[in-house]
């Protein structure tokens, strides 16, 4: 059997054992090399050929859109994939759907994912009441809690002062925004978080939470580390040792009926993990 023949054949064997013909491509053509230096703390060799592909994904059809492997957890029409409150306290949420958007019922408590997530990508859209009275803390209040205890501040901030690490788009009683960047009441601000989960190890916190934010596509934290929980005049240690938790959407109180919308997550793996 010739060399074309023997390509033919285990073209067809490969084809008929239900292998599809993109990954045959990828069996018959790897790009790279193998005569080259180790990288540093990795077992790949500088363009090593059998480095695995990362997987396709399909992007949103614009940006802010949800691509093909993000978990939505609201997109416009209901609030299947939450509850309201925790424990023995949750059940069905109260909030209000309407237009596209969820609006915070003040005093009904919480807005909580049911499904919980570690290392992630969240996009949160969320908009001031144009009518939003208050000052400082007051105004517009609430938060988007990842693992459902590292806030990052929703205020409006705009042109109304409040302490520095209690803003919009602050790490909140830790870290301020490094500027600031929302828009005017009305108006839909977005924020895009990548949040690195502590890890542990028997019990032991062996790496802290960091977080990335993007505030309206500004950078506003940058792989910051975070000191613990969220919490209001007071520092909390890390002590919980988990690094999963559910995205909880804050109702701090009787005049904060802010909206949000378009929330998705992707959780994230570690390179070569297609
Ligand atoms: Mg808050």
């Amino acid at each position: 059997m010739n060399l074309r023949r023997l390509s033919q054949a285990l073209a067809l064997a490969v084809v008929s054992s239900g292998i599809s013909f993109a990954v045959l491509r990828v069996i018959q053509h790897r790009e790279g090399y193998k005569d080259t230096p180790i990288l540093p703390g990795q077992k790949w060799h500088v363009h090593d050929s059998d480095r695995p592909y990362p997987k396709e994904v399909t992007p949103g059809a614009k940006m802010g859109d949800a691509p093909s492997d993000a978990v939505v957890l609201f997109d416009g029409t209901d609030l299947s994939k939450w509850t309201q409150g925790t424990g023995r306290r949750s059940g069905a949420p109260k909030w209000m759907v309407r237009d596209g958007y969820v609006q915070v019922a003040p005093g009904t408590g919480n807005l909580v994912s049911k499904e919980k997530f570690g290392d992630c990508q969240l996009h949160i859209e969320w908009q001031e009441d144009p009518s939003v009275t208050g000052h400082s803390q007051e105004r517009g209040n609430s938060g988007v809690f990842l693992m459902g205890v590292f806030e990052v501040q929703v205020l409006d901030s705009y042109k109304d002062t409040t302490y520095a690490d209690g803003q919009a788009g602050a790490i909140y009683g830790q870290w301020p925004p490094l500027v600031n960047p929302i828009r005017p009441e009305g108006q839909w601000n977005v924020y895009d978080i990548v949040f690195t989960a502590p890890k542990w190890n028997g019990g032991k916190l062996v790496e802290p939470a960091y977080e990335t934010i993007f505030f309206n596509g500004v950078l506003v934290h940058n792989h910051q580390k975070l000191n613990g929980p969220s919490a209001h005049r007071a520092i909390l240690p890390y002590s919980d040792p988990v690094s999963e938790g559910p995205i909880l959407l804050q109702d701090h109180g009787p005049k904060e009926p802010l909206r949000f919308r378009n929330i998705w997550v992707r959780r994230l793996k570690d390179y070569d993990q297609p």
